[in-house]
């Protein structure tokens, strides 16, 4: 197959001891292709870590299919565990919790290596120091321990140690969110670089900022209550957006566009409980076009807008933005 990762109608439930469930991921799917770099945006609740931790196996499938390559992510043990392992790397929000602050830089970068590898010796250490140089970690920074080293100094520690094993896939889950707003566009500038210098790797990068998607993702998919409601080249879901969700989560980004008239749409109220999701249209309780006795009863269809561009909306083939 040409797709680096593949999900299929992926769930994951939780049970809670009061008996009720999480819908927390209802039915995903996504595929990007080699070298493709996705954005996943949605609320807090939306599901949108859990997709990314299920496709490294970091959280358990209730139900679905997830390949990355020629590899069953789901079914994958031993061998193949392991190959897991090494090819597909995740960044975490917090780069300080992803650091053991008894090791040095330099130790933490290599250690991934020294486990999946069979480099040693001089070779490793090279790999290991020209993988920090090339983050902008300097050879003085080397021997240093976590917290001898800024939010942001971190974060490129953790990029490097993800990098230095030459993963086909990286999941970003919110890399910048936890750090200082001064140094988010300095670790913004370093994952746009990545694209021209690996553009092999592939990139699933998880934000609740549309605007960070923009800046750094070829497509983007849009997540409510466990479903993705939009998906598509992200320049044509910008300018025009089919889901209201969308079109919402757009109209609270700052920044106004020339040529785009002011949208007025707003979200009103809070996400519903992953628990109880809604009938019909998961998004109706919210959605300020919404129709009664359709939305509110009738899950709606997969809607084509040519390109690649789809939305979960019984009006997406309406919607105009111009
Ligand atoms: Fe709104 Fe109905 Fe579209 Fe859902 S299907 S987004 S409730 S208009």
């Amino acid at each position: 197959s040409d797709a680096m990762l593949a999900i299929r109608d992926l769930k994951v439930h939780f049970p809670l001891a009061n008996g009720q469930v999480v819908r927390a991921v209802d039915g995903v799917s996504l595929t990007l292709r080699p070298g493709e770099t996705v954005g996943l945006v949605g609320e807090s609740g939306s599901g949108k870590t859990t997709v990314g931790k299920t496709a490294l196996r970091l959280v358990p499938a209730t139900d679905g299919e997830i390949r990355i390559g020629d590899l069953d992510v789901l079914n994958a043990s031993g061998r193949d565990l392991r190959r897991l392992r090494r090819k597909a790397q995740i960044i975490f929000q917090d780069p300080h919790s992803s650091l053991n602050p008894r090791m040095t830089i330099r130790r933490a970068v290599a250690e991934g290596l020294i486990l999946n590898t069979s480099l040693r010796g001089r070779v490793l250490r090279e790999k290991v120091s020209d993988t920090l140089i090339a983050m902008g970690l300097p050879p003085q920074f080397h021997d240093r321990f976590p917290h001898e080293l800024s939010g942001g100094q971190k974060q490129r520690v953790c990029i490097a140690r993800a990098l230095v094993l030459d993963p086909d896939l990286l999941v970003l889950d919110e890399p910048t969110s936890a750090l200082d707003v001064s140094v988010q566009a300095q670790i913004l500038g370093v994952l746009k670089d990545l694209r021209a210098e690996r553009p092999s790797l592939t990139q699933l990068f998880i934000s609740h900022n549309l605007a960070v998607i923009r800046f750094l993702c070829q497509r983007v998919a849009v997540m409510y209550l466990g479903k993705i409601v939009e998906e598509g080249p992200v320049e044509q879901v910008f300018s025009d957006p089919r889901h209201p969700y969308t079109r919402a989560l757009l109209s609270a980004v700052p920044v106004p566009e020339a040529g785009r008239r002011p949208d007025r749409t707003r979200l009103t109220g809070d996400i519903p409980s992953p628990t109880a999701v809604p009938k019909g249209c998961a998004f109706h309780t919210r959605c300020p076009v919404a129709r009664k006795g359709l939305c509110d009863t009738t899950p709606p269809p997969q809607v084509a807008a040519g390109g690649g561009h789809v939305a979960l909306c019984h009006f997406a083939g309406e919607m105009q933005t111009t």
